[in-house]
C-alpha cells in the first residue's frame, strides 16, 4: 500500500501522468513478518553494505495510488493466504513419524493467487531500483 505521493512522472501501470507513490514490489505486509525484533529489517545486496529498512523496498518511480491501490487487493488476498491461512495445524497431513508431506490448499482461489504472483514479478520487472534492478521478463507480462 503507497504511503507518500512523489513527483509527478507517467505511471508504468496505466501510463498516465500523475504524482506517483511509494510503491511496494513485495507487499508491506511480509517485510513486517521478516521485521527482527527492533521492527527493522536487514537489507542485503551484493556489493554494498548492509542498511536497516523499517519500511521495505520500494520504488517511488512505477506506479500512481490508483494503480498501487487496484493492486493492494491482490497484496491482501496474498498476504492472507500465504502470511495467516496456514497457520492451521490441521492443514498439514504428516506421515507416520510427523514430517509434513502435503499442506491442503483447497481454500486458495487459485487465480487470485497466481494473480497476486504475477503481479509480483510485474512490479518487479518494472522497477529499476535496488534488489529488483535486473528483473527482466522480456515482455512476457505487459
Ligand atoms: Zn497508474
Amino acid at each position: 500500500m503507497a504511503w507518500a505521493v512523489n513527483m509527478t512522472r507517467a505511471c508504468k501501470g496505466c501510463g498516465s501522468t500523475r504524482a506517483l507513490v511509494n510503491a511496494h514490489v513485495l507487499p508491506h505486509a511480509f517485510y513486517a513478518r521478516m521485521a527482527k525484533a527492533d521492527g527493522a529489517l536487514q537489507h542485503l545486496e551484493l556489493g554494498r553494505y548492509r542498511k536497516k529498512s523499517w519500511l521495505g523496498f520500494y520504488d517511488p518511480e512505477i506506479l500512481c495510488s490508483s494503480c498501487d491501490n487496484r493492486l493492494s487487493i491482490l497484496d491482501e488476498y496474498g498476504a492472507q493466504v500465504l502470511l495467516t491461512s496456514f497457520d492451521e495445524p490441521a492443514r498439514f497431513h504428516r506421515d507416520s513419524v510427523g514430517r509434513i508431506v502435503a499442506i491442503d490448499a483447497a481454500h486458495v482461489d487459485r487465480d487470485r493467487i497466481l494473480r497476486f504472483f504475477v503481479s509480483i514479478l510485474w512490479r518487479a520487472a518494472l522497477s529499476r531500483k535496488g534488489p529488483y534492478r535486473n528483473v527482466d521478463l522480456h515482455g512476457v507480462i505487459k
